[in-house]
Parts: C-alpha cells; sequence; structure tokens
C-alpha cells in the first residue's frame, strides 16, 4: 500500500528516520514551499532561498535515486492567489493521492504541527510518527531531566549532555578543570581593532539555486534583504566543507572574541553554521567531534572549544527542550506586560543609533547578526523599549536565516525580551549604552553619547535602561541578580527620574512616528 512521506523544510537529513524504510516503488514523499508562511511577514528574501533552494537540492537527490516527489514550487502558486499554508496542501494532496499511510516526524514548530497532525486526523488516515534523531537529548529525555526542578538551569543539562555522550571530559572531570571558560570569552577588541580577519566561505548558487533567486526577487520584491547575496551551504557536502572552515581557520579566536562588536564586520570569527544545523543539513554530532578533536590535537585553545561545544550540546538542545516543554502556552507568555510594536528601523535599519544601524545593515546584508548583537544590541533595544515578545519573535523568525519557531522562541521572546519571567533566563538582559560602549566602537561614530541619558545627545539604550528600571520597580527589584542596578536608580532624585520618564516617552513617540531617526 502506498504511503505519503512528509519532509519539512527544516528535516532535510538524509539519514533521518523519515528515510529508514522508504521505498521508492511504493511510497512518495511530499514537500511544499508555502506562500502563506512566507508572507505571513516581511520574510527576508535570503530566508526564503535558503530553505527552497535547500529543499529543492533534496527534491533532485531524491528524483535522481527514481522516488516520486509531490512538490509545491512557490512558482506554482498563482500571482495574487490567496496564500495557501502547509496545511492547505496538505489536505488537498491527501484528498487526491489518498494514502494508506503518512510518515511523518516530530516537527520544529508547535503549530505546524498541531496543523498537519489535525488534517490527517479529519482524513482518518493512519499516521506513522517518527522521531527526530538529530537531537541528542529527545523529548522524553528533557522532560524526564525537568520533572520534579524548581528552575531550569542550563549549566546542569549541560554537565549531564557532557557526561552522558562523554564530551571534553577526563575521566569524570571536565577537562581543563573547569565545565566552563566564560571569563576567557569576553575580549573586546580595543582601538586597534580585530585587524585581519580569515575570509567566511562563500558558497556560489548552482542553477537550481540561482533559479529559486530569481523566483524570490520576482514574487518577494518588497521583503527585506537582497537573494542576490545569497552564499549559504544547501547541500550537506557544503554544510560539511562550512564546518571544516571554522574548524580550521575561526575556531582558535572564536571564544576570545565570542562577545565583541566592530563595525563593518558582522560576521568575525563566528561559525554561521546555524542554518546548516537548524534545516538539518548538518549534524551536531559531527559539530561537536570536531571541534573536540580540533582541541586534543592543540589546533584551538579550550576556551574556544568549550564556548563553541556549550552552544551546541548544551544550549542549542536545552532550548529545544524548554520549546516542547512548554508549548502551547509559552507563546502567549509576556511577563513584563510590554505591548509596544517593532519600530520601523528593525525593518529597513533606517535609524541614526550607530550601534543599531550597523547590526541591521549586517542583518539585511546576510540575514544573519552574532549572538551578542542579537542580543545586547538589536534584543536589548527592544527590551528596554518594551516590545510585545511574542511580536519580536514575529520579527526574529521573518529576518534571520536560522530561525524555527523552537529556536526563536525560548531565544527572544524567552532570553532576550524575558517574555517568560524567567524560564530559560534568572533576570532580564538589561544594560545601558555603556555596556555597548566596552564591547564596540560603534559610540565613536554615533551622534549619541553612551553616557548620557537625558539632553539632545542621550544615548536611547541609556534613557531607556533607567526607564525600564523605572517602570519595573516593583516587579523586578527584588531580584537579587538586579541588586546592583536598582541601587543606581534608587540613587537618582525624584527629579531626575521624571525627566528620565519624559525623555523616553518622547523617544517612544519619535519612534511611533517616524519609525528610523531614533
Ligand atoms: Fe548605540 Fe548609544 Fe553607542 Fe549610539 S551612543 S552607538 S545609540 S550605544
Amino acid at each position: 500500500s502506498n504511503r505519503l512521506v512528509v519532509v519539512l523544510g527544516d528535516q532535510l537529513d538524509r539519514q533521518s528516520a523519515l528515510f529508514d524504510d522508504l521505498d521508492a516503488g511504493r511510497d512518495r514523499v511530499w514537500m511544499t514551499e508555502a506562500s502563506a508562511e512566507a508572507s505571513r511577514d516581511a520574510v527576508h528574501q535570503q530566508r526564503l532561498v535558503l530553505f527552497f533552494a535547500a529543499m529543492r537540492h533534496l527534491r533532485d537527490e531524491l528524483r535522481g535515486r527514481g522516488v516520486t516527489v509531490e512538490y509545491h514550487a512557490i512558482e506554482d502558486h498563482p500571482p495574487g492567489a490567496a496564500p495557501r499554508s502547509l496545511a492547505d496542501h496538505l489536505a488537498d494532496d491527501l484528498d487526491r493521492l489518498r494514502p494508506a499511510e503518512v510518515v511523518m516526524m516530530e516537527c520544529g514548530d508547535w503549530q505546524i504541527e498541531q496543523a498537519l497532525c489535525a488534517v490527517i486526523a479529519e482524513r482518518g488516515i493512519p499516521l506513522d510518527w517518527r522521531d527526530d534523531r538529530h537531537f541528542l537529548a529527545s523529548r522524553a529525555d528533557f522532560a524526564r531531566w525537568a520533572e520534579g526542578r524548581r528552575s531550569l538551569t542550563m549549566e546542569y543539562f549541560y554537565r549531564l549532555m557532557r557526561k552522558r555522550y562523554g564530551v571534553l571530559m577526563e575521566g569524570d572531570q571536565p577537562a581543563g578543570g573547569a565545565w566552563n571558560f566564560d571569563k576567557d570569552n569576553r575580549a573586546a577588541f580595543g582601538a586597534e581593532g580585530p585587524g585581519a580577519l580569515p575570509a567566511h566561505p562563500q558558497f556560489q548558487p548552482d542553477a537550481l539555486t540561482a533559479g529559486v533567486i530569481a523566483a524570490v526577487r520576482e514574487r518577494y520584491a518588497d521583503h527585506p534583504g537582497d537573494a542576490a547575496d545569497f552564499n549559504q551551504p544547501v547541500t550537506p557536502a557544503q554544510a560539511r566543507a562550512a564546518l571544516d572552515d571554522f574548524i580550521e581557520h575561526r575556531l582558535p579566536a572564536f571564544g576570545t572574541w565570542q562577545d565583541a562588536i566592530w563595525t563593518g564586520e558582522p560576521l568575525l570569527f563566528h561559525a554561521r553554521l546555524s542554518t546548516s544545523l537548524n534545516l538539518h543539513l548538518l549534524d551536531p554530532r559531527d559539530c561537536i567531534e570536531q571541534a573536540e578533536a580540533a582541541w586534543r590535537a592543540g589546533r584551538a585553545p579550550l576556551n574556544a572549544v568549550e564556548g563553541f561545544i556549550r552552544q551546541v550540546l548544551g544550549w542549542r538542545e536545552f532550548i529545544r527542550g524548554v520549546y516542547w516543554l512548554k508549548m502551547p502556552d509559552y507563546a502567549e507568555l509576556n511577563a513584563l506586560g510590554h505591548e509596544q510594536a517593532m519600530p520601523a528601523f528593525f525593518w529597513d535599519g533606517d535609524t541614526e543609533m550607530a550601534c543599531l544601524a550597523d547590526a541591521m545593515e549586517g542583518l539585511l546584508t546576510h540575514g544573519y547578526a552574532h549572538h551578542i548583537q542579537r542580543l545586547m544590541v538589536l534584543g536589548l533595544f527592544a527590551q528596554l523599549y518594551g516590545v510585545h515578545p511574542y511580536a519580536f519573535h514575529r520579527w526574529h523568525m521573518a529576518m534571520y536565516l536560522d530561525a524555527v519557531d523552537w529556536v526563536s522562541l525560548p531565544n527572544a521572546l524567552g532570553m532576550s525580551q524575558f517574555g517568560d519571567g524567567g524560564v530559560v533566563g534568572t533576570k532580564p538582559y538589561c544594560a545601558s549604552g555603556a555596556y555597548i560602549d566596552r564591547m564596540s566602537n560603534a559610540c565613536a561614530q554615533c551622534r549619541y553619547n553612551p553616557k548620557k541619558a537625558v539632553g539632545d545627545t542621550a544615548c536611547p539604550f541609556t534613557t531607556l535602561y533607567w526607564d525600564f528600571l523605572d517602570r519595573h520597580e516593583a516587579q523586578l527589584g527584588g531580584n537579587r541578580r538586579l541588586q546592583f542596578q536598582f541601587r543606581n536608580l534608587q540613587r537618582k532624585s525624584d527629579a531626575e527620574r521624571s525627566e528620565i520618564r519624559q525623555a523616553a516617552a518622547a523617544l517612544r513617540t519619535r519612534l511611533a512616528d517616524h519609525g528610523g531617526g531614533g
């Protein structure tokens, strides 16, 4: 009997459970580029190219092996017709093809998983459900670990994963005598800057990808970014080449400069492997093994290797666990009661704030920002400004090539905006312009002064930082990890605090009215 094997855009691992028993003579693979998901927000053009090009490469590989692939390409959707979701397409195809069974694997998006399962269930078609082996901790593993814990601390989960998989261990002790070396990973570049930087690999589009670029440029011309600049891996072989390049050329310096920002250098020593990981073109085990091997061979220092491995084996698995443990309620959380819309410069980069203009330029060019720009420039501004955490997540999903719902919600709504009130972090990441001044060279190029909270040259970060503490004093004043900040706030006179409130209100009005120019 015939089966329909559903393969989603973030399930492109050729070794996944979906393909364990694929029978070219009997089964069909189903893949869809959905116009509804592509046009729900102003999705970065390169994000559309990434997903569609990577999907089409898998489609053609499967067809090359004689597998029938039911494939809906974006060009098949008549321009002007109502957008159609994955679930819409699947419903039609189930009615048309009438498979005896549907094979599906755990999704990366709660809503999509629900919607697709509902369409299948409504038709009474049996569902063969598969675990996603891409992850080192299954949903059930994580739930078992979390059970009975008062708080979920990434560090304990990470240590367990290190021990379970024997990663960077010497007997039962962590390599180098410590679980983390973060104190070595916070350097700024200083006045002389980063010097000559290793080039990042460029994956030139082949004919298949070039076709996607043309289609996206035509259909989504008004979306942010330019599809023509696309140069990301779209096959497993390219993804492995990107990993090799990182291990050899950038991993050795990655740790030390992990938190540093330098204007005009959006990529620095970062791995930029998250697109390949999150589309499952790259196996996280390969990343972990190769990084550890580089350290054991004396090709990269432990602070860099441990910092990288913690992201892959610790943080990434942890937030995926949190997502499946807490959904669907997690998406609704808004602990700080923030209600603002995203200021317009988050879409077009039109702002006089040098740090934000620089981060936005990188984001528009590459669909990427490294973690400290995401968290401490773009994310920090949104949080201090008071953006609704789900609106921030939607923006994050639209603008970043590597965002998938399970990645974005805990990172964007949770860690960055503190919307979850402390599930993934213990306090909001609040900092003033002084932090950005310490970690980057942006302030020297800016018309604002990071030290000033009020007046014509007041740095909006600094204004909003004090305003944030002032607004949330009742709710957050008792948080031990914010004591230092609140003590400083309480040193300000009532008159100073009132001036800050007025400056923040004026800034919000300006940004809401004009979008850019803040
Ligand atoms: Fe950013 Fe403020 Fe520094 Fe300007 S002064 S670059 S707005 S932190």
